[in-house]
């Protein structure tokens, strides 16, 4: 089984150990690579908070850094966490929801352990073929006299069909928190995405488009409901005496927001780069039978936060035969998402977790290989990735 932290792990060895003897044509080329700043243009922010000593709990940075985020993102109540994981558990716990809730196997596991951590069942429901995000139309079939909320994902930065979530939401009377981990900076031709739903959580961990080593953030529809946010990341504290509820530490310290302030800079320049690499890897990959690019090329609003790809049954090899091809060849392609969060222990004793329920994400799980796509990928390296794709369907 790949993790996240594994796949990390392995993505910072190759960076201390460049190449490891790897020929220029064997050169290793990384699945994702995290953009950092000069390390010279920290050290002033650096200096800054070795000054003051004031390293967490709401000081400079975290203020600047939150109103930064804010405009940056077009969203007026924005509160920092320590990562998406704890704020997604805290999301729940701010909107009161229990009994079952209804969200894709189609995901990264903290998705669904977000659920657990509050007790709450997952109910999974099956995902739509073209976009792998929750397909609006099996929700309601779902949805049973427990269900309090729908927890959808923005699959690769992908937007959910929010609209018919929200349809179906109203008139069940549900809660809508979307898992925005991907869909940093994401925008919809009709606004904002990340104001839909109920609540909206962004991750900024090193492997994701916008970083901050760690960190990630709750987006509130009012300030109200960011007020009860903020208590619930700081134990529940509203005054240095009064504590309201049972909160959790899901503080971002100075470090993060001093790190993100400047991440933020230069952002913009990187989904560019990263929409340039989607654009070539589409055009090449046309030619390649059997080789389905997810999403669509021209998708101006998009991150292009993942290049996943479908090995579908016309082309020579299994998904899992040109995976190990690659790999034999220093491309750190990863099956991503696979396996299906439905398939782990603690889940798949659920009755939604059998096949026949997911047939769609089940498919999708046994075909998509995220291809390397990171702003410091270069055109010759894309033009070996698709060369090899192509080469390996023939080799047969
Ligand atoms: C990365 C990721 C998370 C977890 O984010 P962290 O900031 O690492 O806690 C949650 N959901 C999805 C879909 C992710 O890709």
């Amino acid at each position: 089984m790949e993790t996240e932290t594994l796949d990390l792990s392995a993505l910072l060895q190759h960076a201390a150990d460049p190449g490891a003897a790897d020929s220029a044509a064997h050169e290793t080329i990384l699945v994702a690579q995290p953009v950092l700043p000069p390390l010279e243009d920290l050290l002033p922010s650096l200096r800054e908070i070795w000054d003051s000593k004031v390293l967490t709990n709401g000081g400079p940075f975290h203020q600047r850094f939150e109103t930064a985020l804010s405009e940056y993102l077009g969203v007026e109540h924005i509160s920092l966490f320590t990562n998406c994981t704890i704020g997604l558990v805290t999301a729940l716990q701010a909107m009161d929801i229990q009994g079952e809730v209804i969200t894709s196997p189609y995901s990264f596991v903290a998705t669904a352990h977000a659920l657990l951590w509050n007790r709450i069942t997952p109910k999974f429901v099956d995902i739509d073929p073209h976009t792998l995000n929750i397909d609006p139309e099996r929700i309601e079939a779902a949805i049973t006299p427990s269900t309090s909320a729908i927890m959808a994902i923005h699959c690769y930065g992908h937007p959910c069909d929010v609209e018919a979530i929200e349809r179906i939401a109203r008139k069940h009377g549900l809660k809508v928190i979307y898992d925005a981990a991907h869909a940093f900076g994401v925008r919809l031709p009709t606004g904002n995405l990340l104001k839909h739903g109920d609540l909206s959580v962004l991750s900024f961990h090193a492997t994701k488009v916008f970083n901050t080593f760690e960190g990630g953030a709750i987006v509130s529809p009012d300030a109200r409901t960011k007020t009860y946010v903020d208590q619930l990341k700081n134990f529940g504290f509203v005054d240095d005496v009064t504590v309201v509820t049972p909160g959790i530490n899901g503080k971002m310290s100075e470090f993060n927001a001093a790190l993100g302030l400047l991440q933020l800079k230069d952002v913009d320049k990187a989904i560019q780069r990263r929409r340039d690499i989607d654009r070539r890897y589409r055009e090449r990959l046309s030619a390649v039978h059997g080789i389905h690019c997810v999403g669509f090329s021209g998708e101006s609003n998009a991150n292009h936060a993942y290049f996943p790809i479908l090995v579908r049954p016309g082309y020579a090899l299994s998904r899992d035969g040109l995976y190990h091809a690659l790999r034999e060849q220093g491309v750190l392609v990863r099956r991503y998402f696979h396996p299906l969060i439905s398939s782990f222990p603690m889940y798949s004793h659920l009755a939604s977790s059998c096949e026949e329920n997911l047939p769609r994400a089940t498919e999708a799980a046994s075909q998509v290989i995220c291809l390397p796509i990171h702003p410091a990928l270069r055109d010759d390296q894309v033009d070996r990735v698709v060369d090899l794709i192509a080469s390996a369907g023939r080799r047969q």
